[in-house]
């Protein structure tokens, strides 16, 4: 093997691990800032569809096209569907005053709200709650006990008051919520996203792996092929997460809502238990919600945030999600420049540690991909062993690139294949950089993974790369193969 000359650590970094997926809206949505955030990075750029009409969505994912086919990058499209959130309804005046230890109501009635008196916009809401359960409104900042139900009319005790504007969240933690995950604006969305070509869509409010299977049938009976990415944010799909990893492409910790339907103390460890869990399943995990907050009106984030979005690297999720920093804040590239950074300067260390992964994938023993498994942990110890530069992974849907991804080599992967969709999708998964091949030259890899090292800065005629292919979620059609080539 040829022994390397020039500089190892700025060959090994030049590609970030972590994905980076900023939100689009107001503060971003233009063609040069979409320009610019793709340029400083940008992996993925999620649609809120809780905002814009379907018109400026479309104007945007024509602008995130153009601008991904100019810079040259894979970049993804996540849709991110509103789901059932519940919300209040009007008040005469706008808002009103709810105090500490006072009586309310909240109605499902449609009317105007008043002192004492809270329309819900959830026509259920009085089927749904019980005595004794806990309501929280505008992102948990006001809390409500409730004390009985009449008819459509649920009594309230203000547990923390506070003032209550037109049409904040409502969050019920403790109620067995009876309306459907996928609504009918959810449907109209999908059919959009379809429409858009989008690469993922999300599902708000998941409960179950039901919940899922649902928006999967309904993309069938459209004929679409979009990968479902399932939020965490309630009580019922932390319950239910082994059962959701086993029918989802990929988790999101919304930790907006998860932190006000659980307590928010809950909320690290559930992210720990969640990324190792994603991981070891093989499922890519995005982190995501407040990870820079303070820099929607600061050019600056605090200590604690750096620390939070660098906790996310050394528990190696795929991505780290923006939000309102880049959707609305006054500083949407400084924050995507300054998560770079932080994710950066943890890879590195990590990078000098010899390990990216907070632990190594265990359970392969008795499970339906023990051969796959083995042979990508067989892939990534060779990778390390032999100090190789890059690992090129030959794909036709992703699968072989997601699961060598998911062992966390240390050199950098190269996901290629001749289709584009796909290319775009391996953009959400960790340390895969995606590169579209021609059709016509699959079969001369020898060629390709020079090309693919000359255009991904990645080894040098001389160097020894390993080809990894050929894996399968169909264990009859797993036909795992590791090629060392010497370019
Ligand atoms: C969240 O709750 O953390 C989240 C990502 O969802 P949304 O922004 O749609 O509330």
């Amino acid at each position: 093997m040829a022994r390397k000359t020039h500089d190892r650590k700025s060959v090994a970094l030049h590609w970030r691990r972590t994905k980076i997926i900023v939100t689009l809206g107001p503060a971003s949505d233009s063609r040069d800032m979409i320009e610019r955030l793709i340029a400083a990075g940008v992996d993925l750029v999620r649609l809120n569809m809780s905002h814009g009409d379907a018109d400026t969505h479309r104007r945007t994912v024509r602008r995130v096209r153009r601008a991904a086919r100019q810079a040259g990058r894979h970049v993804a499209i996540l849709m991110d569907l509103s789901g059932p959130k519940i919300r209040v309804g009007r008040f005469e005046g706008g808002r009103i005053e709810l105090q500490t230890g006072e009586r309310v109501t909240i109605t499902t009635r449609r009317v105007s709200g008043r002192p004492g008196l809270i329309p819900s916009q959830y026509r259920r809401l009085h089927l749904d709650v019980r005595a004794g359960e806990r309501i929280l409104l505008d992102d948990g900042k006001l809390e409500l006990r409730v004390e009985r139900v009449r008819g459509t009319e649920v009594q309230c005790r203000v547990i923390e008051g506070g003032v209550l504007s037109d049409n904040k969240g409502m969050n019920l933690p403790a109620s067995r919520l009876s309306t459907a995950a996928l609504t009918d604006k959810d449907r109209r969305d999908v059919r959009l996203g379809v429409e858009l070509g989008v690469d993922f869509l999300a599902l708000s409010f998941v409960r179950s792996a039901a919940d899922v299977q649902r928006l999967q049938r309904y993309l069938r009976r459209l004929d679409a092929d979009i990968p479902v990415i399932s939020k965490i944010e309630r009580p019922e799909a932390v319950e239910h997460i082994d059962a959701i990893m086993d029918v989802t492409y990929g988790i999101m910790i919304a930790r907006g809502d998860l932190g006000i339907e659980l307590p928010a103390e809950k909320v690290p460890l559930i992210q720990r238990d969640l990324t190792a869990r994603a991981r070891q399943k093989g499922i890519p995990v995005i982190v995501a919600t407040q990870m820079l907050e303070s820099m929607i009106h600061s050019a600056r984030p605090t200590r604690a945030e750096v620390t939070d979005v660098a906790g996310a690297a050394l528990l190696s999720a795929d991505a780290a999600m923006l939000s309102g920093e880049t959707a609305a804040g006054d500083y949407p590239l400084q924050a995507v420049e300054t998560m770079d950074r932080i994710l950066r300067e943890v890879e590195e260390h990590q990078w000098k540690e010899g390990c990216f992964a907070g632990e190594a994938i265990t359970d392969r023993g008795a499970k339906l991909h023990f051969i796959r498994e083995s042979m990508a942990h067989a892939a990534v110890q060779l990778a390390r062993d032999l100090e190789l530069e890059a690992v090129v992974v030959p794909t036709h849907t992703g699968t072989t690139a997601r699961i060598v991804s998911a062992h966390r080599p240390l050199a950098p992967s190269v996901g290629a294949c001749a289709d584009e969709r796909i290319c775009r999708r391996m953009a959400l998964h960790w340390g895969i950089v995606p590169v579209q091949i021609r059709r016509t030259e699959r079969r001369n890899w020898r060629r390709i993974c020079l090309q693919i090292s000359e255009q991904c800065k990645l080894g040098k005629p001389g160097h020894d790369i390993l080809l990894v292919s050929g894996f399968n979620d169909d264990p009859e059609k797993n036909e795992p193969v590791l090629k060392l080539l010497h370019l």
